[in-house]
């Protein structure tokens, strides 16, 4: 359970002080670092949490993740609607394939409070501006400044941390970028447009959440402006263009290392190109690297092992990353044309879709949130019989 370590608003204080581990960033990557260090080492540890706004205040994503992740996480409580069906509209044709498995859309602020609670961490509010490194870094904020040995940027695609900050700021870099609007209304389907008509180089989404739906647009290309197709795809289905939210999205992944800082999450570019799901890679790596640094409070390894350890591990999923930036391109090299309506049709047969999304789960399978899950854990396809139950 987290605490805060100052006060709020006009009674902010400075901060600073010596910390066992400085995690930057308290969204989906953040805290899953954090819940994996609770009761590590011998003496009660000193870790703390900073985040520029409050645990779950700004919500910056549609929410919606493999239902097995959040159960495994202990984050059930959070989900608002579960679907086992995809909808893809195309201009002249409507897909509806029925995945190996189920979403669910969640609700942030509560989400990130479960997840918070999982943790035994100190938090407090600060704008992380930069870090001096050393066997004991210095992480530099608006507050001041925190030293630790072991620090973790999961701040995000700024990648504030960054030995070459210039490289990831758009739109010369390789981001996506969303926007979406969450005013109240109902749905039923979670739904996907690959409508030219919205955005060519990208996807527009319907999800909805309970009592709101949250509907947007992503382009692939960090060049285009996505609010007036977000706009326009709001007017098509008849809701209201209430409640703002987006950001930029890397679809490349980065170094998971560097200079000594542990990355994680969108700060190391762990978002899936293609789908942009970053949930539960957030997750996952976050999990990964909070599980390596808990090997070093625990004195079975050093620093620069775990370094290493986490950095391999992550550049193991080099080849998935990469497989479906290709597909990101293809699919923008093709969403104008009817060979997109082809490539659909081929991949519309129940035992592709199986077979697709079983592998595509795999990547980041939800096994690894378990208690003691081997780090290379995969589940393996086998295909439901008819009367199979279906997943929670
Ligand atoms: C419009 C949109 C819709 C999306 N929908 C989905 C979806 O439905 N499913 C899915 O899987 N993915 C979705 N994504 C992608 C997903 O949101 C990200 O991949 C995911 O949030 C990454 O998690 P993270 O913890 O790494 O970073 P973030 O969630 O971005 O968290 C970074 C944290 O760092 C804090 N921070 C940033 N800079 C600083 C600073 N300088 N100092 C202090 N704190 C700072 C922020 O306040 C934030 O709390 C969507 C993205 C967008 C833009």
């Amino acid at each position: 359970m987290p605490v805060r370590a100052t006060k709020r608003g006009s009674e902010r204080t400075p901060l600073g002080g010596d910390y066992d581990v400085v995690v930057c960033g308290a969204s989906f990557a953040g805290l899953s670092v954090a819940r994996e260090l609770r009761g590590a080492g011998a003496r009660p540890l000193r870790v703390l949490v900073v985040d520029r706004y409050e645990i779950g205040e700004r919500q910056t994503s549609a929410c919606a993740a493999p239902t097995e992740w959040l159960v495994n996480m202990g984050l059930a409580a959070s989900i608002r609607q579960t679907f086992r069906d995809l909808v893809i509209h195309r201009p002249g044709k409507t897909y509806r394939w029925t995945l190996p498995w189920t979403f669910s859309t969640f609700d942030y602020p509560l989400l990130c409070e479960l997840l918070a609670r999982q943790g035994d961490f100190t938090f407090d509010t600060a704008k992380v501006d930069g870090i001096t490194r050393g066997p004991v870094h210095t992480v530099h904020t608006d507050r001041g400044d925190l030293r630790a040995p072991l620090v973790v940027d999961a701040l995000g695609w700024r990648r504030v941390l960054s030995e070459k900050p210039d490289a990831i700021q758009p739109p010369a870099a390789r981001l996506s970028r969303g926007l979406e609007v969450h005013p109240p209304a109902t749905g039923e389907d979670l739904e996907l447009w690959l409508d030219p008509k919205y955005i060519v180089p990208g996807y527009s989404w319907a999800f909805p959440a309970g009592d709101e739906v949250r509907v947007g647009v992503g382009s692939f290309d960090p060049h285009l402006k996505v609010k007036e197709p977000t706009v326009r795809l709001a007017q098509d289905i008849g809701i209201e263009t209430l409640g703002y939210q987006g950001n930029w999205i890397p679809h490349r992944i980065r170094p998971a290392t560097g200079d000594g800082v542990f990355f994680a999450g969108d700060s190391a570019g762990h978002c899936l190109p293609t789908t942009a799901e970053g949930i539960r890679t957030a997750f996952y790596f976050g999990l990964a690297c909070g599980r390596e640094l808990r090997h070093v409070i625990d004195g079975r390894q050093t620093r620069a092992q775990a370094l290493a350890r986490y950095h391999s591990f992550s550049e193991d999923h080099r080849y998935a990353f990469d497989w479906l930036w290709r597909v990101q391109s293809i699919v923008s090299g093709i969403n104008k044309y009817p060979a997109m309506d082809t490539t659909l049709d081929l991949m519309s047969r129940p035992r592709f879709v199986r077979w697709l999304f079983t592998h595509y789960l795999n990547i980041a399978p939800p096994s690894f949130a378990l208690d003691g899950a081997r780090p290379w854990a995969v589940e393996p396809w086998s295909e439901p019989a008819d009367d199979a139950p279906l997943a929670a």
